[in-house]
């Protein structure tokens, strides 16, 4: 079976390999306090900072999922309320983790073919985080980097990204926000159970300022420790393992994000040419690693289980989109091999069945 699914998602075939040499390495059965996890830790990031070109003072913690993201943000960035521009499943979950924290916090929707009005969020002049989805999973849209270019020169507030389905997939204009982070199990190719924090000098002076400290995963906690190249608690140390390892095998994050971007071309322009309908009309908006497919309810039904028969695993819809649409991963663990067997089922099926 190849699977499309946008997460968990097609890992790397490389980690049955590099699950093997953690076992032998020793590393899963070391303390975390140790000399050999430390240099783990400090190896890891570093490859990650130079293959996803992070700037040099930002600084990477590994967390355990986007979910807790959530939580470290609405914990130690927000001090009263954030602002939450969404228009997907996902950006308004993370409003509503938010708000069980932070109350006061608001959503801004915005509609799937268009871009967040720019004055609208500046409007929000008394929230101390602006929180944005750069690709949202259950759509397929995405925010174009001139939107985070334009918004940065319009308000000093900290800007706090989720890029959960695009990090390690395309490049981010990273000095446009404070916070990037994303889980793993998605883009980076990776097995769940571990998310990647990317921190301005910034978004450290703000949790400085809040001086929030009351949780075992507060930001200035966990950044204490990652400071030291340790962790605040035991962690997920065969998925930092691997996570290294995928970071030493993969092309610069600037070469991988040419090939998204032209795979996505051609998928989009496939899809129409087939017959398919794209859920996101915008061109401007549409995502590079996510690609939603709209259709009638039975219609969708009936293409995903004659993708299944065909040992294709597509992506179901979600959100209001569940049954409406399928959703077909663009992620760099995907080869084209794989993309063009999907490629010619999706054509003879509209030439036969639909
Ligand atoms: C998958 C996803 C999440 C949730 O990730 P977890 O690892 O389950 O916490 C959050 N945001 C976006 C945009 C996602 O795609």
């Amino acid at each position: 079976m190849i699977t499309f699914y946008p997460g968990p998602s097609k890992v790397y075939p490389e980690i049955e390999h590099y699950l093997s040499d953690a076992y032998k390495s020793g590393i899963l059965s070391v303390n975390h306090r140790s000399e050999p996890f430390m240099k783990m830790l400090k190896e890891t990031i570093e490859t990650m900072k130079l293959k996803l070109e992070i700037p040099a003072d930002y600084e990477v913690y590994f967390c355990s999922s986007a979910t807790e993201c959530w939580e470290i943000i609405a914990q130690s960035l927000v001090e009263t309320k954030s602002l939450h521009v969404f228009n997907g499943a996902f950006g308004e979950k993370w409003m509503e983790y938010t708000q069980k924290i932070k109350p006061a916090s608001s959503g801004l929707f915005f509609d799937l073919n268009s871009l967040p009005k720019i004055a609208d969020i500046i409007g929000y002049q008394d929230s101390d985080a602006i929180c944005l989805t750069h690709n949202e999973t259950s759509n397929g849209t995405a925010l174009p980097d001139s939107f985070f270019e334009e918004l940065r020169k319009l308000t000093e507030k900290i800007i706090t990204v989720d890029a959960t389905s695009s990090m390690a997939g395309v490049v981010f204009p990273w000095k446009e926000a404070d916070v990037w982070y994303a889980s793993v199990q998605k883009c980076f190719g990776l097995p769940a159970g571990l998310s990647v924090m990317i921190v301005s000098p910034k978004a450290v002076q703000q949790a400085e300022k809040i001086g929030e400290r009351d949780h075992y995963n507060s930001l200035l906690f966990v950044r204490d420790n990652f400071l030291k190249y340790q962790t605040p608690y035991t962690p997920n140390a065969l998925g930092i393992y691997l996570a290294g390892r995928v970071m030493q095998q993969v092309e610069m994050l600037s070469e991988i994000s040419v090939q998204m971007k032209d795979r996505a071309k051609d998928w989009y322009q496939f899809l129409s040419k087939s017959g398919y309908k794209v859920l996101v009309e915008n061109e401007e908006v549409r995502s590079d690693t996510v690609i939603a497919v709209s259709g009638e309810k039975q219609q969708i039904a009936a293409i995903k289980k004659a993708a299944t028969e065909n040992g294709i695993m597509l992506g179901n819809g979600y959100g209001s989109w569940k049954e409406t649409s399928f959703r077909i991963a663009n992620f760099p663990a995907i080869t084209l091999d794989e993309i063009n067997q999907l490629k010619v089922f999706l054509k003879t099926y509209s030439e036969t069945a639909g």
